[in-house]
C-alpha cells in the first residue's frame, strides 16, 4: 500500500482523520506508520488523545496460522470477500478501502447473533499483505460454493469450508450456521 506524499492543508487533513479512523478501529502504531504519511510523534500524540494511553509495544501479528483455525478463517473469509469486492467494484483502494472493508466487516459480524468480531483490523492489514505477497489465497468451497482463506500452496481441489465442515466443539446451533453462510454469500 503507498503511502501518498502530502502537500496540501487539505492532504494532510486527510491523513489525520485516516489515522483517526485506523486509531478507533484499533489498530497498532506500525500500521499508522505505513498506512499514513504523518510523523511517529503525531501518531503517539493522536493516539494518546483518542485511546486515553500509548500504543502497545507487544508483537505484531505476524503468523499466517492464526488465519486458518475455525472461527478466526470465516471471519477473514469474510473480510477478504468485502475487501475484494470494494476493490473490484467500488473504485476504492489502499488504505481506504482497508477502513470501508473492516468497518463493513464489523458491521456484518454485529448482525449476526452471539458473534463477536474476532477479525482485528492489525490482523486485517497483515492479511492483505499476505494475500499481495503471494502467501494466501481464496479458495472455493466444494460444497456452499463460499470463497475461504487459506495458505497458497496448499492442494484445494477438494475444499471443505469450516462452515460446512465445522470441528465437533463449533456445532452449535444450525442457526448460526446459517448466518454465516448467508453473511458470506452477501459479502
Ligand atoms: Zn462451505
Amino acid at each position: 500500500m503507498d503511502t501518498p506524499v502530502v502537500k496540501t492543508v487539505a492532504g494532510e487533513a486527510n491523513q489525520v482523520k485516516i489515522a483517526i479512523d485506523l486509531i478507533e478501529m484499533g489498530a497498532r502504531l506500525q500500521l499508522l506508520q505505513e498506512e499514513t504519511s504523518l510523523s511517529r510523534e503525531r501518531l503517539l500524540r493522536l493516539y494518546k488523545e483518542i485511546k486515553g494511553e500509548s500504543p502497545s509495544k507487544g508483537m505484531l501479528p505476524y503468523s499466517t496460522d492464526w488465519f486458518m483455525s475455525w472461527q478466526p478463517n470465516i471471519h477473514s473469509s469474510m473480510f477478504m470477500d468485502i475487501y475484494r469486492f470494494l476493490i473490484k467494484y467500488a473504485g476504492i483502494g489502499g488504505v481506504q478501502a482497508l477502513i470501508t472493508a473492516y468497518r463493513l466487516y464489523l458491521d456484518q459480524v454485529r448482525g449476526i447473533e452471539d458473534t463477536e468480531p474476532s477479525l482485528s483490523i492489525t490482523r486485517a492489514w497483515f492479511l492483505i499483505r499476505f494475500f499481495k505477497a503471494g502467501m494466501m489465497q481464496l479458495a472455493p468451497c466444494k460444497t456452499c460454493g463460499g470463497y475461504f482463506v487459506t495458505h497458497a500452496n496448499d492442494l484445494h481441489d477438494n475444499y471443505v469450508c469450516g462452515i460446512c465442515h465445522p470441528p465437533a466443539r463449533a456445532g452449535k446451533t444450525r442457526a448460526a450456521k446459517q448466518a454465516l453462510i448467508a453473511a458470506a454469500q452477501a459479502a
